[in-house]
């Protein structure tokens, strides 16, 4: 049997070397370094040449048995050497690890939205807390808002409702089921806003909706 490198338990498929793995007061820390392909800038896509500097972040991971994981992640600043270019420097990404403005993982990011989804504001941030992840109420319901709203619906729409606060506010969230990602969040839960919806973002072949909630059973526009 071929025997496995930390990178392959702690990031598989992920472009880094891990450095170090230490305890810091109950919390592991892993210290990684990026390998990945120099980074396009956001701006102009043009790809990387010149490191400008190194730093490091601070990543909030998903917890292995008992401890909470901080990735401390060493990337790379570079220069955009366009000339036409507004930007100056960027900051690289390791792709399903971290991005921009993102203290937390990619992985860990997933897991709360997750949670989210299927548990609304103050369900989630308890179960959150009994895991030992850090996130509280606010934060899991700011990732449910969805980055782009595309303009057609998914093939597969999931709906379901969730209350901003218990019998106050409730809103509605849409999702591509077999992409597993947010697709839009809607204010309230009447199916009139739901419909107005669908008639602006066609495609959907199938709406699934997993709660019981004051949705109609049918017809659906
Ligand atoms: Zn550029």
């Amino acid at each position: 049997m071929a025997s496995k490198t930390i990178e392959d338990v702690l990031f598989p498929g992920i472009d880094v070397r891990v450095e170090g793995v230490s305890d810091s007061s109950g919390i592991l820390v892993v210290g990684a370094v990026s390998t990945a392909r120099p980074g396009r800038c956001p701006n102009c896509r043009k790809e990387a040449r010149r490191v400008h500097s190194t730093y490091q972040r601070s990543l909030d991971e998903r917890p292995l048995g008992l401890c909470r994981v901080v990735v401390r992640l060493r990337v790379r600043r570079y220069f955009c050497d366009r000339g036409s270019c507004s930007r100056a420097t960027f900051v690289e990404h390791v792709p399903g690890l971290s991005a921009r403005y993102r203290r937390s993982s990619t992985g860990l990011v997933g897991w709360l939205r997750s949670i989210a989804i299927e548990l609304g504001g103050r369900p989630a941030a308890r179960l959150c807390r009994r895991l030992r992840l850090a996130a509280g109420r606010t934060r899991l319901l700011r990732l449910l808002t969805a980055p782009t709203v595309p303009d057609r619906a998914p093939r597969v729409l999931g709906v379901d409702e969730f209350a901003f606060r218990k019998g106050c506010t409730y809103g509605t969230v849409l999702v591509d089921v077999e992409a597993g990602r947010v697709v839009d969040v809607l204010p309230g839960r009447t199916s009139e806003t739901f419909a107005a919806w669908l008639k602006e973002h066609p495609g959907a072949e199938t709406v699934c909706r997993d709660r019981a909630s004051s949705w109609p059973a049918s017809p659906w526009p």
